[in-house]
């Protein structure tokens, strides 16, 4: 009985969690310079040509693999030219399928300090990657004449990452900003966390991080942070590059500030019980 109670919670979370766009294929396109979107509808993988391979980053779940091969094939490139793979975090949507990806393409994975162990975890779900590289806060990861900076923005795991990189786009040159997730999910404990006790202090100085970082294009780890698809429809149509969104990226910011702060009241003031 109890056994049963537990799955069954267990699947209503998962229900929770999971949104139609997750799996639906999206069309391929660049964003700008040599950075590309090779996701789904809404779990955003990126991917970085350069002239000595390729970078990706996020992986998704395990069956999206074959829609993120036939997205990387669309643009002309080659799946076996991955050469590093990097995360946003580490949970299951932008990270399960690391394992796999890295088996099949010799790629070698970066992963923040503060997620390896989930990232070489087994357990189910897990992708049990092994991780070629431990990345810290101010890492510079750089292929073929392209630099990313992985900048530590924890709280919604120990070890996000937000992705920043000069992209060259013409004669211009564009800061990209991939967010790597300012967002409390249902079920965070932020007052009296025993598994996590600074985690409300580590959104606080995530914000104070992602307020701090230049940003043209607004990109992140779910379309719905950025707008993807309303976004790439403004693109066919033939606008300006719609990603470019400085003041989209300063709203989105301080709107989620915003929320954070909400919720951390809240739980402050009914302690032991999570968000909704
Ligand atoms: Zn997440």
């Amino acid at each position: 009985m109890k056994r049963a109670l537990l799955f069954f919670a267990a699947a209503t979370i998962l229900l929770a969690q999971s949104n139609p766009d997750w799996d639906r294929e999206f069309p391929a396109f660049k964003i700008a310079g040599n950075l590309y979107y090779v996701g789904t509808a809404d779990l955003a993988v990126y991917l970085v040509h350069t002239p000595r391979g390729n970078i990706l980053i996020n992986t998704d779940f395990p069956q999206d693999v074959p829609l993120i091969k036939k997205s990387i094939e669309q643009l002309g490139f080659k799946y076996s030219d991955t050469k590093i793979i990097l995360i946003s975090h580490a949970h299951g949507d932008h990270d399960a399928a690391t394992g796999i990806v890295e088996k099949e393409t010799g790629a070698k994975v970066m992963i923040m300090a503060q997620d390896v162990p989930e990232e070489e975890s087994t357990a189910r779900g897990r992708p049990g990657a092994h991780v070629d590289r431990v990345l810290h806060d101010g890492s510079v990861v750089a292929l073929g004449g392209s630099k990313l900076v992985a900048h530590l923005t924890p709280g919604h795991t120990k070890g996000c990452t937000t992705w920043t990189m000069p992209v060259r786009d013409g004669g211009r040159v564009l800061n990209a900003v991939i967010v790597g997730s300012p967002n409390v999910n249902a079920g965070y404990i932020l007052v009296g966390n025993k598994n996590y006790p600074t985690i409300a202090e580590d959104y606080v100085k995530t914000f104070a991080v992602l307020k701090s970082l230049p940003c043209d294009l607004f990109l992140g780890a779910h379309g719905g942070y950025f707008g993807l698809k309303e976004k790439y429809a403004k693109m066919k149509a033939g606008a300006a590059n719609p990603f470019i969104d400085p003041d989209g990226y300063k709203a989105y910011v301080a709107e989620r500030e915003q929320t954070f702060r909400k919720e951390w009241e809240r739980q402050k003031e009914h302690p032991g019980s999570p968000a909704p």
